[in-house]
């Protein structure tokens, strides 16, 4: 018989199978990205009903089955079910885990990633720093986790640690004038654009969301981050598409 195993997680996706069953993909810390059946989790008494949900926290009991795990139990340790009430939150909420999903798989070891999950949804229902900056910050930060991060502390080119201005989403970072000039890159950024880069790869995951920015140095940072993820990610999101139309 095959044995139980106890997984802490995040339920990324949810889709119906059948006529009372659910299949859950989550990110785990343990397992990475796994597929989960919650069977019977659509009848009105089952004790998966609440739990199987969209960005519920937990710890998750599975048994392996051939291709994926069945759900034995759950224990929620946070609903997080006030995104639902909030249109564009929900759009948001949908586009991490979509962005999330795109970087993970089963068998890696997903502490970091689970870490940024949850403080990113925390922050969505904070209020305190806008949905635009957590967007930036968490791709910034998670294609930093992931081994594909901004290089912000000295120039990507020449290794110089002043008078960098520049940014170029190709080269892979900052530049210094010197450079900036050799590569015709002419995108010039401010001194607070380069220490919001540093501060958001570096700082630890649990104050990632502690600051807001004036509407100019916003304005870069969205550049930036826009760019440096065209540049890396080849993949077209569907959340990202809907969030674009609620403008
Ligand atoms: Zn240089």
């Amino acid at each position: 018989m095959r044995q139980e195993i106890e997984v802490t997680g995040i339920v990324l996706y949810v889709s119906l199978v059948g006529e009372y069953d659910k299949r859950l993909v989550i990110l785990t810390k343990e397992c990475g990205k796994i597929t989960v059946f919650a069977n019977g989790a659509r009848k009105p008494n089952s004790s998966f009903r609440a739990a199987s949900q969209s960005f519920v926290m937990g710890t998750f009991t599975v048994i392996p089955t051939r291709e994926a795990y069945n759900l034995v139990k759950v224990d929620v340790k946070e609903y997080f079910h006030d995104i639902a009430y909030d249109m564009e939150k929900m759009c948001y909420a949908s586009y991490f885990s979509e962005f999330m999903s795109y970087y993970t798989r089963e068998g890696d070891f997903c502490t970091d990633n689970l870490n940024l999950l949850y403080v990113t949804f925390k922050a969505l229902l904070d209020n305190r720093v806008s949905n635009e900056l957590i967007r930036y910050i968490y791709e910034l930060r998670l294609m930093d986790i992931e081994g594909q991060g901004l290089q912000a502390y000295s120039c990507v080119k020449c290794g110089e640690k002043e008078g960098i201005r520049y940014f170029d989403a190709k080269a892979g970072g900052v530049l210094c004038e010197k450079c900036a000039l050799e590569l015709k890159v002419t995108s010039k950024v401010s001194d607070s654009l380069i220490y919001t880069l540093q501060y958001i790869v570096s700082t630890p995951v649990n104050k990632l969301y502690g600051f807001t920015l004036s509407e100019k140095v916003m304005a870069e940072l969205a550049f930036v981050a826009e760019r440096f993820r065209n540049e890396y990610v080849d993949k077209k999101f569907k959340s990202l598409e809907t969030l674009s139309t609620l403008g």
